[in-house]
């Protein structure tokens, strides 16, 4: 690996997302030896902390790895920390001074990844000051990294982006969505565009419906607060669900870049169906989880959870029926799922393939309701990997179509070496590949189309649909397919 030479600050460097998910990663990018010894880490906070107590942080971040001591504490001697008050404009001249002496003690060639890792109401903020306070450099690169939530609706997401752009390019901005950076998402673009068996397929002449399924079997656990002003739309349609929608759906890229890439999801978002008033309460359903008895103790629904009002009217659920008005889709519904407390955590998607026209093993050539649609599901997590499930012929005497799997499933060992999600996307940043983030385009086609269905929502006070802890949602979800005939393909 070539030695990539760069410093991070990371706003909100004592927070939960930095030590569960960036130190982690950036440690994986030190012993993997991408990061040598030219890089450092600057974490601001609040607190007075001092670079001794940070150091302490950081290195409880890597309990996990099975690295000798001596490396780590290579490693983290990288780390310094600086307190800081995002909206106090000396404390980014402080920040500036021990950027600059960083830059020289590790030679890193002015190279900046700043990275956005707090409450997002202080995103503009930061970037802001970043370009009064003149810390963007001259000579090395400048990227910012911003976290989710993007705004929570088209006009601030609009609004934070023209207040970004001001001081970075749109080049410049890494809008992250750690869906984009799991192996099995990348791997939707392998399958697509590496196989003629399956190019050739992928259209409304052959796919009947898509699905996708982004289950979670937690609750809103502390987040309560954060989640009353989200909601399932927000916390997971408008970003991850979307994004895989644009990776199953977008038109074969020019090649295999940001810009073509980030253009292609861009058309597709803009191909979306949008819908009528009447429409959105047709094809998105919505719900909480309610209080359910699971092996005789009672658990509590969303509205008894902890900051959560009583008569709270925030989705945990949602699925909808999305239509894409192009040449390829026209016709095929995406079916599209996610919520808390369901039966598992576990994110797949499923391809459902149309069915032979006609069915010459029933007296009936017309009844094809014995015959099971091919699937090709996609194992995003916990599991990896991929299955091909096609008919054959019931072993035995007589004639009976059974389905069966053609399962690869990637095991322990392969997976070992893989990147976890912010590991892949923190380097594709250091090496200036925004192929796997967001365009602004992409964002605020994203969020017009949500706008929509949440003004109907918010519009309408009846109380939501329940549904029981452990179970796949309400019974709404399932009539969502219905009427095309169709059902969830994964149904645990
Ligand atoms: P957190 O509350 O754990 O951390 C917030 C950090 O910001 C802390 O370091 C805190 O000291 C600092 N901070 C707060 N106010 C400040 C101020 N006025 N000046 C300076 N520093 C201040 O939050 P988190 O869970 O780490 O989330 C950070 C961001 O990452 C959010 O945008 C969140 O949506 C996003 N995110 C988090 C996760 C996760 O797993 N935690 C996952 C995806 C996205």
């Amino acid at each position: 690996h070539t030695d990539l030479a760069a410093l991070f600050i990371i706003f909100g460097g004592s927070g939960d997302l930095a030590q569960r998910k960036l130190y982690p990663a950036l440690f994986n990018l030190y012993r993997k030896g991408y990061l040598k010894e030219h890089f450092a880490v600057i974490g601001t906070a609040r607190r007075p902390w001092t670079d001794d107590h940070y150091h302490e942080i950081v290195m409880t971040a890597l309990d996990n790895f099975d690295e000798d001591q001596a490396t780590k504490e290579a490693f983290v001697g990288h780390f310094y920390y600086q307190s800081h008050d995002v909206t106090d404009a000396k404390h980014y001249e402080t920040l500036k001074a021990l950027a600059s002496q960083l830059d020289e003690q590790y030679e890193l060639h002015q190279n900046r990844i700043y990275y956005m890792a707090m409450s997002p109401r202080f995103f503009g903020t930061i970037a802001s000051h970043l370009g009064s306070e003149a810390l963007l450099t001259a000579d090395g690169f400048n990227r910012l990294i911003i976290e989710k939530p993007f705004g929570r609706d088209y006009e601030s997401a609009k609004a934070l982006n023209q207040e970004l752009t001001q001081t970075f390019d749109e080049d410049q901005i890494y809008r992250i969505d750690h869906y984009l950076g799991k192996e099995m998402i990348q791997n939707i673009v392998a399958l697509r565009f590496g196989n003629g068996l399956l190019s050739g397929v992928w259209n409304n002449q052959f796919i009947d419906n898509v699905q996708i399924t982004l289950a979670e079997s937690v609750g809103v656990e502390e987040r309560a607060g954060y989640y009353e002003t989200s909601g399932a739309l927000r916390d997971m349609f408008q970003n991850h669900i979307m994004q895989v929608i644009g990776m199953l759906a977008m038109e074969v890229p020019v090649n295999f870049t940001a810009e073509d890439v980030q253009r292609e999801k861009t058309r597709l978002f803009r191909s979306i169906q949008p819908y009528s008033p009447a429409e959105i309460k047709q094809n998105f359903v919505r719900a909480q989880y309610a209080e359910t008895s699971v092996d005789g103790e009672n658990k509590p629904g969303y509205q008894q959870e902890t900051n959560v009002a009583p008569d709270s009217q925030t989705e945990t659920f949602v699925a909808g029926k999305v239509m894409i008005d192009n040449e390829r889709w026209c016709g095929v519904p995406f079916y599209v799922r996610t919520g808390k407390r369901l039966a598992r955590k576990e994110t797949q998607i499923n391809i459902v393939f149309k069915k032979t026209g006609v069915n010459i093993f029933a007296d009936d050539k017309s009844d094809r309701s014995a015959m099971a649609p091919d699937v090709l599901t996609i194992y995003v997590e916990p599991e990896q990997g991929f299955s091909l499930t096609i008919n054959g012929k019931e072993v035995g005497q007589g004639f009976a179509l059974k389905p069966d799997q053609l399962a690869y499933q990637y095991d322990e060992q392969m997976l070992a070496d893989s990147p976890e999600a912010y590991e892949r996307l923190i380097l594709e940043a250091l090496n200036g590949d925004g192929t796997n983030f967001t365009h602004w385009h992409e964002l605020a086609a994203s969020w017009q189309f949500v706008d929509a269905i949440r003004e109907v929502w918010d519009a309408d006070q009846t109380p939501l649909p329940g549904y029981s802890i452990g179970s796949m949602g309400p019974k709404e979800a399932t009539d969502l397919l219905a009427t095309t005939g169709a059902e969830w393909i994964f149904d645990p």
